[in-house]
């Protein structure tokens, strides 16, 4: 089987009646359309809310957006430099290489920017000019590789990147978004593992998963691979209504991490990407979820609750001392002591 990627597919698949053919049509005149052969043989046909089948599979309902939701939900723009980076902190950046995903979420909050419609790979000039800001930054202490999905790009094309930033003294760290250990883990290859290594830097991988099922024992042995090779893991995952917002699946899928030697480190509530409200729950829903972790798993799995506060003003972590609520209406603190309205008035 191959990745599918149309609403035929889709329906050849029975992961769509035939019925729902002419809507997701249309879904897919505006998103990307991506499920790998891994992600398509975990779904449960038989389970109309299976969690695999949520993140992966169009709706109708993405067609609907909301006063609050835009392009551009946490602000990559407003904080773009040079093309292809994104410069939000003092002491790291974003280089985004490329805006191609092996799989496309549903709530993906840079849809408007992936796949084949979106901003595509950077042409060999503009990532030179990245290159350049990033060795001109001498404050620039951690390049993150994100995207899009980094590691679609082939061992050769991740060896130069790496190659490249190793030639820049002051970057230490280099971490890799991805979701591939899990959607396509036959990805991870000796090759690949090579490839993420640069003398002199430390390379961390951030796996997003969002439901323990997702950690198949095949997707468990990929992580293996990285962590054995000295690649330190971590966590990101987003708090999604009706595929992780109950205190049973989020505690298996922190535990999960953990077993697997990967840390929890960020719980992201859903940012306000167009046609995700379906997604969506509440900040002091998402908090409650979170606070019945403590004490019911271990401290080891404990990730951060964030949010990343729309028009770019960074992650705020929620907790008593950034979220305030007054009159009905929601506070929240960024890291400059900034206070901002959520949702932001449209
Ligand atoms: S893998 Fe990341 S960038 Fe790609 S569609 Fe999913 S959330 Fe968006």
């Amino acid at each position: 089987m191959s990745t599918l990627r149309t609403p035929k597919d889709l329906a050849d698949n029975e992961l769509i009646t035939p019925g729902q053919l002419a809507e997701i049509e249309r879904v897919a005149e505006q998103y990307a359309i991506a499920i790998s052969p891994a992600m398509a043989a975990l779904i449960d046909r038989n389970d109309p809310n299976d969690p695999i089948a949520l993140q992966f599979v169009p709706k109708a309902s993405e067609l609907t957006t909301t006063s609050e939701e835009r392009a551009d939900p946490i602000g990559d723009l407003v904080h773009s430099p040079v093309e292809g980076i994104v410069h939000r902190y003092p002491d790291r950046v974003l280089l985004k290489a490329v805006h191609v995903c092996p799989v496309y979420c549903r709530f993906c909050f840079r849809r408007e920017m992936v796949g084949p419609q979106g901003l595509g790979t950077l042409s060999p000039e503009a990532l030179d000019k990245a290159f350049a800001y990033i060795a001109d930054h001498p404050e620039i202490w951690e390049v993150i590789l994100t995207g899009g999905d980094p590691l679609v790009l082939s061992p050769r094309r991740l060896s130069e990147l790496m190659q490249r930033l190793a030639a820049i003294d002051h970057v230490k760290i280099v971490r890799f978004h991805t979701r591939v250990p899990v959607v396509e883990p036959e990805r991870i290859d000796e090759a690949l593992i090579v490839a993420l290594k640069a003398s002199g830097k430390t390379t961390y991988v951030a796996l997003h998963a969002n439901h323990p099922r997702e950690l198949t024992p095949v997707a468990r042995k990929s992580c293996a691979k990285l962590v054995d090779a000295g690649i330190v893991m971590l966590s990101q995952s987003v708090l999604l209504k009706g595929i992780n917002d109950n205190p049973d699946t989020l505690a298996a899928l922190m535990r999960a991490f953990v077993e697997t030697r990967i840390k929890p480190y960020y719980l992201h509530h859903p940012d306000l990407a167009p046609g995700t409200s379906h997604f969506r729950l509440s900040l002091e829903e998402g908090r409650a979820l979170v606070a019945g972790l403590r004490g019911r798993i271990s401290g080891l799995c404990q990730p951060t609750y964030v949010l990343d506060i729309p028009g770019g003003y960074g992650k705020a972590v929620i907790a008593p001392d950034t979220l305030s609520e007054k009159g009905g209406c929601t506070t929240i603190s960024d890291y400059q002591g900034g206070n901002h309205t959520y949702p932001p008035e449209a």
